[in-house]
């Protein structure tokens, strides 16, 4: 059945589920609840909506756990939402019903978006290394920075999150911190200025930048390398790469390498009736692809919420125009000491870096906030 033939009287309520109750899922909520003639339900194993923007800032002990989430709970009940705290295992696409742990329902409208989880590439020891991909495994990290006071940090990966973990880590404490990256330069996935700005400003703060190393083990508290070289160390954070979340492999829905394809619509690729947003989408319009950021996710759950009423009213669905795409990413990153760098595509803007911060830190707790009952 295509949507556009659902033929609903007025008084008719469309079930809309959503999987996944973090940036993504949480925004179409916050959207969607004020439209017409929809239900929301939304599946999520966790208590709260977790900001993971705000993870590094944790680890370095500028904010506590109650900046960084807001209960989930209190706020689907005052957008007039149902939150199931389950976690969903399959989807019945014939049959429109969500398979999960503990319940089963149906559903008329679907939204994906149970975001990525850390992506271990098969390393051997790297699942015992610590992350901040999520509140728990953040908590973790720095329980132990707290307890057992280790002095050397290596981080694997030098990306957004990788720098931020290591700036901000630097920021609390006396650590020789060794940031090691596979390809050549700092911040791989953006542009030139930005690693030889990010370079200098890690040299300044004493950190060692271990590039062009693959990492090949994490064993018996050091880091082992291809080239049979090898970094003591009495904590590793592993910050290389993200894979879809596991129900995205279990779903029959085009992909590609992995990710749930979305179409132009942000709808599953070749279905009417189930939407694909966040970081567990591979979103590919027009040439550009959208990068897996906080940004996309609220720019695309707000496109998604308007085009869920678009189809409750009968009307045409509109494109999505991509934001922040890999060609021309939008980045803001946190160097510790009230500082950051905020990135436009080849533009850097160093400079007044604590306006940067300020900016940055404003946007992130305002995330939660605008979550919080
Ligand atoms: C450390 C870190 C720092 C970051 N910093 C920034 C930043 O500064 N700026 C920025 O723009 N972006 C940042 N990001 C990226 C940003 O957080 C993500 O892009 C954004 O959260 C994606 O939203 P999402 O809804 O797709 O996924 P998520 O926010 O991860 O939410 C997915 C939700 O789905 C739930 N879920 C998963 N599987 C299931 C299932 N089977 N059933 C039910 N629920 C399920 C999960 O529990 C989770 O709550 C950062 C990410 C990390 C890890």
């Amino acid at each position: 059945m295509k949507i556009r033939d659902m033929n609903l009287d007025e008084g008719d309520v469309l079930r809309v589920v959503i999987i996944g109750g973090g940036m993504g899922g949480a925004e179409v909520v916050r959207n969607a609840a004020t439209r017409e003639g929809l239900e929301l339900v939304v599946v999520e194993p966790k208590d709260v909506i977790e900001c993971q923007a705000l993870y590094p800032d944790y680890l370095g002990g500028r904010v506590e756990v109650d900046d960084v989430v807001a209960p989930l709970d209190p706020f689907c009940r005052k957008m007039g939402a149902v939150h199931l705290k389950d976690r969903a295992v399959k989807v019945d696409l014939a049959d429109k019903r969500v398979l999960c742990e503990k319940s089963d329902l149906d559903y008329d409208l679907l939204v994906l978006a149970p975001g990525a989880v850390q992506n271990y590439f098969g390393i051997e020891g790297a699942q015992k290394a610590f992350t901040i991909n999520t509140l728990e495994e953040t908590v973790r990290a720095r329980r132990f920075v707290e307890e057992e006071s280790p002095e050397k940090i290596a981080i694997i990966g030098s990306g957004p999150t990788g720098i931020e973990t290591a700036c901000l880590l630097a920021e609390g404490g006396s650590f020789k911190i060794y940031i090691v990256e596979m390809m050549d330069r700092p911040l791989p996935t953006l542009s030139k200025n930005a690693s030889i700005l990010m370079e200098k400003i890690l040299e300044g703060k004493g950190m060692e930048l271990l590039t062009s190393r693959r990492v090949e083990a994490i064993r018996d508290g050091g880091v082992a390398f291809s080239d049979g070289s090898r970094l003591d160390v009495d904590m590793t954070i592993w910050t290389a790469g993200v894979r879809p979340a596991p129900i995205a492999e279990v779903l029959d829905l085009p992909k590609k390498k992995g990710w749930l394809l979305s179409d132009r619509y942000l709808k599953a690729e070749g279905k009417e009736d189930v939407f694909v947003i966040g970081d567990c989408a591979w979103i590919e319009i027009d040439g550009k692809l959208a990068t897996k950021t906080g940004m996309e996710a609220e720019i695309q759950a707000k496109h998604t919420a308007r085009n869920l009423a678009r189809v409750r009213q009968g009307a045409a669905l509109k494109p999505y125009s991509i934001r922040a795409s890999t060609d021309s990413p939008v980045a803001l990153i946190s160097t510790g000491c009230g500082c950051a760098v905020g990135i436009y595509g080849d533009l850097c803007v160093p400079i007044p870096k604590r306006i940067i911060y300020t900016f940055k830190s404003w946007i992130d707790k305002s995330v939660v906030k605008r979550f919080k009952v």
